[in-house]
């Protein structure tokens, strides 16, 4: 799995020049897929910012961007992307054991893994610690029951990222453990979601005594809200377009949607958005219906370009702060309370978008489809109520904000200190099978 090559953290135009040399060399559009992925984590160069131990490189994020700016040139294709590597991959940096991560590792750089994200449940969503998935220890496995829902992708994917308590009798907190679930067993079982924008990619998802080997613990027994922390971190990042490959906007809506609207724009042949941002399919909006002199148009154009640039300098304030521990490559530190305020301005920098977008087009706009101006832009206003919510809602990120940017006294709370067990359950939970009086 270790890359050769020594670490190259800061001379970028040197990277530039082994990056270039590498694809001109090894990028040939006749190789298979499979191939090319294992070339990839061989040399180190599909996740170059990763440790070099890791399949990586350990380049700073900056000289990455430079060998991934070469790949692109050269129109190679890129690694597996997704959860595993973008979610997964710094959790194993952070928490997993050597034989672990070298595992999934391979198999999600290979392209032959991939995952979702099953913390959320009926009961327990801001209140994530309060899950009640349990996760009982049989031998040499441990035994789940319970469910999940809002779990993205459940139905396709190999192995879930699982929170569940393991131990009732201290603070919710205090018991709960990290799992990597294999999906496709028997005791699992998905149930698709359907969401307004016609898509089903939302699932609930029950598990019935399905198993999970012990080697497949992440991170210490009880100890799983440390994992979830770096967990929470990490994924509010990832609605940071600046974090991230792809043009403004690309990534806002999150994995689940981002996936959906990016089929759906490839779907889109006949529109000229086709492949580009929602930003421009914006711009192309605003020529067709002729508002470009418009000064109220003008004036919220204006706003949404100041805001994005605003944030772009923020994050790279945010990023020189922390290159002294390898800046923002996934195996550094998590990301701290800006990415909070990251994921707050996407969220608002969408809903203006959708609101201009909408109101550029008049009547036009409550047209879908084919009779729909861009039906690109209709997805998209159907997708945005998804990023104030998925990845912790604008409420909670501004607790966040409050308590930790601003030294705002947090909300008095029991549940620090009292078992779970003894915690008052919502009606819902107290009605349900297997739960524990
Ligand atoms: C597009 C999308 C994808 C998702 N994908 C996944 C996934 O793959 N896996 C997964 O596990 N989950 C996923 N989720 C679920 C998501 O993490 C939760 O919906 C989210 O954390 C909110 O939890 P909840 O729905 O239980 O709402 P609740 O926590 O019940 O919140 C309801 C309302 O109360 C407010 N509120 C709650 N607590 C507080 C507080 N302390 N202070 C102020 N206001 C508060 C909230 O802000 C919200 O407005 C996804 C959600 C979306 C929209």
């Amino acid at each position: 799995m270790a890359a050769g090559g020594t670490s190259q953290h800061d001379d970028v135009e040197a990277v530039r020049a082994e990056a270039r040399h590498f694809y001109a060399t090894q990028w040939d559009p006749d190789r298979t897929v499979a191939d090319w992925y294992d070339t990839l984590v061989r040399s180190g160069w599909g996740y170059p910012a990763w440790p070099i131990a890791w399949s990586g490189r350990g380049l700073s994020p900056r000289a990455a961007r430079a060998a991934r700016d070469e790949r692109r040139a050269t129109g190679a294709l890129g690694p597996p992307s997704g959860i595993g590597p973008t979610l997964l991959a710094p959790m194993l940096f952070a928490h997993g054991t050597p034989e672990q991560t070298g595992r999934f590792i391979e198999a999600m750089t290979l392209g032959n893994q991939t995952f979702a994200q099953m913390l959320s449940e009926p009961d327990a969503g801001s209140d994530l610690a309060g899950v009640r998935t349990r996760a009982e220890n049989d031998g040499d496995e441990w035994v789940i029951t319970g469910s999940k829902i809002w779990t993205s992708n459940a139905g396709s994917v190999d192995y879930g990222m699982l929170l569940a308590r393991t131990n009732w009798d201290v603070p919710k907190h205090a018991g709960l453990t990290f799992f990597l679930i294999h999906r496709d067993q028997p005791g699992v079982e998905v149930r698709p979601l359907r969401q307004m924008t016609g898509d089903a990619k939302f699932n609930q998802v029950f598990f019935d005594n399905a198993r999970v080997p012990a080697a497949d613990v992440l991170g210490d027994v009880d100890e799983g809200w440390a994992v979830t922390r770096t967990f929470l971190a990490h994924e509010k990042n990832s609605y940071n377009p600046d974090a991230h490959e792809g043009g403004p906007f690309g990534k806002v809506i999150g994995d689940m949607a981002a996936g959906a609207f990016i089929e759906h724009l490839k779907r889109q042949t006949t529109t000229s958005a086709q492949g580009r941002g929602i930003g421009s399919v914006l711009a192309d909006l605003v020529a067709q219906f002729d508002q470009g002199d418009d000064p109220l148009v003008r004036q919220a154009l204006a706003r949404l370009h100041t805001t994005r640039q605003t944030m772009t300098f923020t994050n790279q304030r945010v990023k020189a702060s922390r290159s002294g521990s390898g800046g923002a490559s996934p195996a550094a530190p998590a990301p701290g309370v800006e990415a909070a305020g990251s994921k707050l301005t996407v969220s608002a920098l969408t809903r203006a978008q959708r609101d201009l977008g909408l109101a550029v087009q008049g009547p036009y706009g409550m047209l879908t489809g084919d009779d729909a101006p861009a039906g690109t832009f209709q997805y998209f206003a159907l997708s945005t109520p998804a990023l104030s919510i998925a990845g912790g809602t604008d409420e909670i990120q501004r607790n966040h904000l409050g308590e930790r940017v601003l030294g705002l006294p947090s909300e008095p709370s029991p549940e620090r200190t009292v078992p779970f067990k003894d915690l008052p359950a919502s009606a819902a939970a107290a009605t349900r099978p297997g739960d524990p009086k």
